[in-house]
């Protein structure tokens, strides 16, 4: 039967092996799982005892999202009303276009990018311009500049962004702000914001946009720093009751479940255990860069808990090669980038197996070539 034209055009999810299908496949006893940029020091400790009771509870709708809520509104001196929880942030990035883009709506991001921002708006019949990075990997200020100053219906980008790990400063932000047309809803996704603010450059985007009288949502996820990625919980702030009240017209009734809620709250009392995480991770990011740059290859910067690289082999053949020896990365499909990879950074042991098995495939691909010409 045939579907509405808006989706048959879009690509299938690109979700990658799991574990255990890895080791079926390739036959390996055990796998580095470096692919999705989980967090490999999971929750915080109180989160044990947060699921504690779960079993009593599960007969009954959930109904501990008024209590995370009100937790999160206080944390972030957000009214709750403000505040709108998803299935994941994927969940609320797919919610976003379904509210508020009508076919032929045009909508800006930024390529690479992460696909949903741009798949679920296209979903909805919205006409998306990615704008590429700069060759050295950064946002390309000018060019979004040109390309949000035309009419426009949504911006949507993550900072840092995913996969390239880049961040726009506040400078850039302001200006980019400054120059979307005053009714453009901006939507800015803060998955990786954990990791960034380590970084004194990272800006408050919700301060930059509440200065201003627009139209704006901020993304959050407990799937990164929090290490809730298999619960599937992440919220938006937005900038006014109106478009969360909308948001939660559009919302599954009852669209996050009682585990990722009591969990979710479990792990706001641990911000101990997310900041050591935190730290740990950027401080192996920067090693695991070096080595990386010592086998010759181009790496972009990253403020998230993953990096992006480029090697001469196609991304597609590089992580099939690693999937051999059972590391799984993410190589991206994107037209232009298809040389690149994205790897998250893991325990110390995992990314020191990944570099192993990377410095061996590198030559044994460079020999096969040289045997080959
Ligand atoms: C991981 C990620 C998300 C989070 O997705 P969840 O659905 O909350 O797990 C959102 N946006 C970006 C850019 C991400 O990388």
């Amino acid at each position: 039967m045939a579907c509405r034209p808006e989706i048959a055009r879009l690509p299938p999810y690109n979700a990658g092996l799991g574990t255990e299908a890895v080791k079926a496949r390739y036959g390996v006893a055990s796998v580095v799982k470096l692919g999705s940029n989980e967090n490999p020091y999971g929750p915080p400790p109180g989160v044990k005892a947060a699921l504690a009771g779960l079993v009593e509870q599960v007969a009954l709708y959930p109904e501990a999202d008024v209590k995370l809520r009100s937790l999160l509104a206080a944390e972030l001196g957000e009214a709750e009303a403000r505040i709108v929880l998803g299935n994941g942030s994927e969940q609320i990035i797919r919610m976003i276009p379904e509210a508020y883009v009508s076919p032929g709506d045009r909508v800006v991001t930024v390529v690479p990018s992460f696909g949903l921002h741009i798949l679920d708006a296209e979903a909805m019949g919205g006409v998306v311009e990615a704008v590429p990075v700069t060759r050295d990997c950064a946002f390309d200020l000018t060019a979004l500049i040109e390309a949000v100053s035309k009419p426009l219906k949504m911006l949507i980008f993550a900072n840092p962004s995913n996969p390239v790990g880049c961040m726009m400063g506040e400078a850039d932000l302001r200006a980019l702000i400054d120059a979307c047309p005053q009714d453009c809803l901006i939507v800015v996704d803060e998955a990786y914001r954990e990791y960034a603010e380590i970084d004194p450059a990272y800006p408050q985007a919700r301060e930059i946009l509440r200065a201003q009288s627009r139209p704006w949502i901020v993304l959050r996820t407990f799937s990164k720093a929090y290490g809730l990625a298999g619960l599937r919980i992440g919220y938006a702030v937005a900038s006014c009751e109106e478009i969360a009240r909308t948001l939660g017209t559009v919302r599954d009734p009852f669209n996050t479940n009682i585990a990722a809620q009591l969990a979710a709250i479990g792990a706001l009392q641990g911000m101990e255990h997310v900041r050591q995480g935190v730290e740990r991770t950027v401080r192996d990011r920067e090693a695991v860069r070096e080595r990386l740059e010592r086998l010759g290859l181009a790496v972009a910067p990253s403020l998230g808990n993953f990096l992006f690289f480029r090697t001469a082999v196609s991304s597609g053949e590089l992580a099939e090669r690693l999937l051999r020896h059972g590391v799984i990365v993410k190589p991206w499909k994107e037209t232009g980038y298809t040389n690149w990879t994205r790897v998250s950074i893991g325990l110390p042991e995992e990314n020191e197996r990944f570099l192993a098995v990377l410095s061996v495939v590198l030559e044994s691909v460079a020999a096969q070539e040289t045997v080959e010409a």
